[in-house]
Formats: C-alpha cells, structure tokens, sequence
C-alpha cells in the first residue's frame, strides 16, 4: 500500500514522540549500565543456557540494518529456534545451549522485512496477530485502530496473503486477541468471546493455532481466568512482554502453571542497551519466574 497518510519509517514514528529530555536521560543511564556490563567482562554471560524470548513490534525500512547487526551478534553465542521449539525445550527441561525464540506483536506490514532478515539465520519467528487489522486498507480506519488499540501513528497491516507466505518460509501464527482490547478491562464473558473469535479465524486461514500473547503485555494488563481459559482451549503457551528469560533443570513442567517472560526489542536502540537487558536477564535467572506470577488477579 503507498499511501503517504501511513508512516513507513522509524524517524517519523520518533519524531512524533514527545518526552526527548526523558529518552535522553534514560540513554545515559543505559550508557553507565552497558559501560559496567564491558569493564567486568559480563557479555560472556550471554552463553547461558536458557530460553530466551525475544519480540519486536516493527521493523521500519530504516531500522532493517540494526536489526541485520542484532542478528549477527546474537547469533554468535545463540542458537535461534521456533517458538514452539522454545516452549518445548522449557517445558521438557531440554535446555542444554543459550536458546532465542523470536516473536512479533499486532501484525504491521514491516514485518516482512523482518522476515527476510530472520529468514537468512533459518529464524523461525512467531507473529502474534489481531485478525481485526489483518488486512486493513481504509486509511481512516487503520488511523482510529493505530491510535485507539496500538498508541502510535498509523502504519500498513499484514494482509492474508502475505501470512500465508510467511507461514510457508516456515514461521508461526499466534494468536493476540481478536481487536486488540485490554484484556483486564473486558469482563471474562467478553474475553473469552473476542479470543474464541481470533482463534476461530486463525485456525481457518492458518490452521491450528498453539500459542498466546496477551495484548499490553504487563502483568496487571491480564487476568488468571482469561489465562486458564486459553490454556483450556488447548493451547500450548501464553506469553507476557516482561522482561526475563527461563531456566528448568527440575524435569518436567506443567503447561498450565507455565507463563513466559518476553523482552522487548526496538532494532533502532544501541545494541549496547540491548545487551543491557539480555545481561539483566542472565543474572535474574530464576526457576520460580516460568510460573504464573502472584500478582495475576
Ligand atoms: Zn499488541
């Protein structure tokens, strides 16, 4: 779709971000944390064995490069595998290397590019879609879906045929709400009908769908019903966007009591802060953080 009311690059979705005195301290903060990570040799880390879940949003046509780097780094201490793969390696305490498990949230077009750049690694990544946006050509419509549901400018979906062809360079369909609601917001009833329709329209046009991934992606964004509801319905994992990644080494998990942790990447940061967060990640690791979390209502 060429249509100039739609922002195709990263530069415009930053120039439209207020809050610059803030982004700047917090690019200093990272800087002294990175900085530490360097001096006291803690990149060598990074080659734990662990699952680690990691997603991105968008690829922007100016982030393409970036991300090409992040992959290249990555991929000398990691070993990237499906997401399926990832969940399975968890929950049968398969986890002998350091393990990458790549994900996507909402569905944009630039996700292609992403393809493409995953697809030169073998990557297999999983894209959480909403089938309301699925396909989405009137401007006006994907303007009041970008502002009301996703907080940001409005950009190009993915249409069916373009997840048919990534389905075919071997990557996952998840499922991420039917239109993207908050789902601590709907009542149970309300939920349980919005995810019943996302899955209902995914398994027709992709087949079965096996994983989850709650719109928002904090804790408090999400409730326990609607999380024994999805695994009720026969689904193999529900994954949150906290931060952290997994260990076993204690057999066999239940799938049930299992909730996964993502970090969040934006292929235009420092690669430098993004090891940041990976570092952080190694040494919180933690058996007791594969399980639903307390806090969940
Ligand atoms: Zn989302």
């Amino acid at each position: 779709m060429k249509d100039t009311e739609l922002v195709d690059t990263y530069a415009q979705i930053k120039s439209a971000q207020s809050g610059k005195f803030r982004s700047a301290l917090r690019s200093s903060v990272l800087d002294a944390l990175s900085m530490k990570h360097s001096l006291f040799g803690e990149e060598s880390e990074l080659k734990t064995p662990r699952v680690q879940f990691l997603y991105f949003h968008h690829i922007f046509k100016d982030e393409v490069k970036n991300f090409e780097k992040l992959l290249a780094f990555l991929s000398r201490d990691h070993v990237f595998v499906s997401h399926s793969e990832a969940v399975d390696r968890l929950l049968t305490d398969r986890i002998d290397k350091p393990y990458i498990a790549w994900s996507s949230d909402d569905g944009i077009q630039n996700n292609m590019l992403a393809a493409k750049a995953l697809n030169t690694y073998g990557a297999s990544c999983c894209f959480y879609v909403n089938p309301a946006s699925i396909a989405l050509t009137d401007v006006n419509k994907i303007k009041q879906f970008c502002q009301e549901r996703l907080e940001m400018p409005p950009v190009a979906f993915l249409n069916w045929k373009e997840i048919e062809l990534l389905q075919r360079q071997g990557h996952e369909i998840g499922n991420h709400t039917f239109k993207h609601d908050m789902v601590s917001q709907l009542t149970q009833e309300q939920f349980e009908e919005d995810f019943l329709k996302a899955d209902e329209i995914l398994t027709q046009k992709c087949g079965p769908v096996k994983h989850f991934a709650y719109t928002y992606g904090r804790f408090e964004n999400f409730t326990k019903p609607a999380f024994e509801f999805v695994m009720k319905n026969g689904y193999e994992s529900c994954i949150s966007a906290s931060r952290g990644c997994h260990i076993n080494g204690k057999g066999k998990l239940d799938k049930n009591k299992v909730f996964l942790r993502r970090d969040q990447i934006i292929a235009d940061w420092k690669l430098s802060h993004i090891k940041h967060f990976l570092i952080k990640g190694v040494q919180e690791l933690d058996y007791n953080t594969n399980f639903l979390p307390n806090s969940l209502a």
